[in-house]
């Protein structure tokens, strides 16, 4: 499938629109049309629900190592300073970016993306390799959206948009632990916006500036932690499948020993096969990563770095004090049944929502012939969604008016309406946006159900990560962090 045909239909049919379209649009921001949003909603929707409202925590889930339990929080988009300078994200969440300096070009990109990156100059050729390019030494470019809290307006006024939904979760595991009585091992999920300000967004909205994930901090003891970020790992594989992206365009990718940070046990991202990929190339959908203890120990001590043995330890200033002075709060856990107190460790299934809408869609967009109203053959688009994610769940068309089949039909269409919320009523008229099989042009209501299983054979490690560093001359070993490492393998934020 081209996916200039998707994005053609996205806006004809109203899944996504450009956002400010009528002032020329605003590159990175995109805005769900009354399809889009229904689609969004219910992968939202189904996300939560399966994770955290249906989860059954008397029961041990199939792969699990125990029972667990599983809660839920909404915190803001704006949050204290310190909490991005404790998290690492103030001086490390930065992508290595070159401009081009050629009349004409002026040229922005991502050093990691330069392979992939069209110059604007004719004939079109990747950024560095057309007679003119004049390309400027790479530099770091922090993605945080920066804004002023308050009517003075000064540097110390200055707060950031999140750039993810995870640090809230953190700041609040104190809250949690307190308010709720979860019991370790346990999950706060979240959903939400977050807000990057990419160098280069593209593809679409699989690289916008704001967009939603969906993710959840998993809290466990030390020693069960490698068990749990499996079971994380295989349950979100198979979340994709169940609600019907197809097996052979999606893959586990474990990341090689030396993505990692030395507290980490593994760290794996689910990748799509998206069609404006190369062939053999697949982006990232969501990661899942064994954080260790990282994230809590910063919040009570401060920003932490790895020291010469490999260790984690608060980051000094020139001043001999720490460099981001953590909240000092007690974020230990205490099992009440052992006495056994510790820091927990994390694993962190991180998902994009936006990301997953566009996945779904790429895999819904089929293309068919049918018979039109002469009984010509003709081409036509069917969007076929897993019945769960369907923007429309069901549609009554009273094809005749008489014999009192429009008021039958109002009758089921008022009964369905209760049970289901998004019913389409059509008044006998075929054709766009949606029509009975076989009669208009576009169906966009056609349900499948695949018998899709994750299939741990077809799934291939790629060490993209490694490869990107090795491109830009770095290393990713411990000693070596640096800032697109922090980006890509969140469980390197040190
Ligand atoms: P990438 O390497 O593609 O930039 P990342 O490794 O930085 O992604 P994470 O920080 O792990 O991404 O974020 C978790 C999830 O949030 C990603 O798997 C993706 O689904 C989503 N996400 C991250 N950045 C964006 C973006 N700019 N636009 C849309 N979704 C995003």
């Amino acid at each position: 499938m081209e996916m200039e045909k998707l994005v053609s239909l996205c806006k004809r049919r109203g899944f996504l629109f450009q956002s400010s379209e009528i002032y020329g649009g605003l590159n990175g921001f995109w805005d769900y049309g009354p399809l889009g949003v229904e689609l969004k909603r219910n992968i939202k929707d189904a996300w939560w629900q399966d994770m955290v409202t249906s989860h059954d925590e008397l029961t041990v889930a199939e792969g699990a190592p125990s029972t667990h339990e599983m809660t839920g929080l909404d915190c803001t988009i704006i949050m204290h300073p310190q909490v991005w300078k404790c998290s690492g994200h103030f001086d490390l969440f930065c992508d290595m970016m070159v401009d081009c300096r050629a009349e004409g070009c002026k040229g922005r990109f991502r050093v990691d993306h330069v392979a992939t990156s069209q110059c604007p100059l004719k004939p079109s050729k990747s950024p560095g390799e057309h007679g003119k390019c004049d390309l400027t030494e790479p530099r770091e470019f922090n993605l945080m959206f920066k804004t002023i809290v308050g009517a003075m307006g000064t540097e110390e006024d200055a707060a950031f948009l999140r750039p993810e939904t995870a640090q809230g979760i953190f700041v609040n595991f104190k809250n949690v632990v307190d308010s709720t009585r979860v019991r370790i091992p346990f999950g706060i999920a979240q959903m939400g916006k977050s807000f990057r300000n990419e160098i280069t967004p593209r593809n679409f909205t699989f690289r916008s500036r704001e967009f939603e994930q969906m993710e959840i901090e998993f809290f466990c003891h030390p020693d069960t932690s490698r068990e749990w970020y499996e079971y994380w790992r295989d349950r979100r594989m198979k979340w994709y499948t169940e609600l019907g992206l197809s097996s052979e365009r999606l893959r586990l990718r474990e990341h090689d020993a030396d993505e990692l940070s030395h507290y980490s046990c593994g760290t794996a991202d689910i990748e799509y096969a998206f069609p404006f990929l190369t062939e053999g190339e697949y982006g990232e959908l969501e990661g899942i990563a064994h954080r260790g203890d990282f994230d809590l120990r910063s919040h009570m001590e401060g920003k932490l770095v790895k020291n010469a043995e490999g260790c984690l330890e608060v980051e000094m200033g020139p001043d001999g004090k720490p460099k981001y002075k953590g909240s000092g709060r007690d974020l230990n856990y205490r099992d009440d049944q052992t006495n056994e107190r510790f820091t927990p460790h994390v694993i962190e299934p991180s998902a994009g929502a936006d990301r997953a809408t566009l996945a779904f869609l790429c895999e819904a967009y089929t293309e068919d012939e049918a018979p039109d109203d002469k009984g010509k053959l003709k081409t036509r688009v069917v969007m076929k969604f897993h019945p769960r994610i369907a923007p429309i769940k069901a549609a009554v068309f009273p094809l005749v008016k008489k014999d009192g089949m429009p008021e039958i039909a109002r009758d089921i269409y008022r009964a369905l309406k209760k049970a289901l919320h998004r019913v389409l009523r059509r008044k006998g008229r075929g054709g766009p946006p949606l029509s009975p099989p076989g009669r208009g042009r576009h169906t966009l209501l056609r349900h499948r159900r695949r018998p899709n299983a994750y299939r741990p054979d077809r799934h291939h490690p790629r060490p993209r990560l490694a490869q990107a560093m090795a491109r830009e001359g770095r290393g990713c070993g411990r000693g070596n962090l640096q800032p697109r490492q922090l980006r890509s393998s969140r469980d390197s934020r040190s």
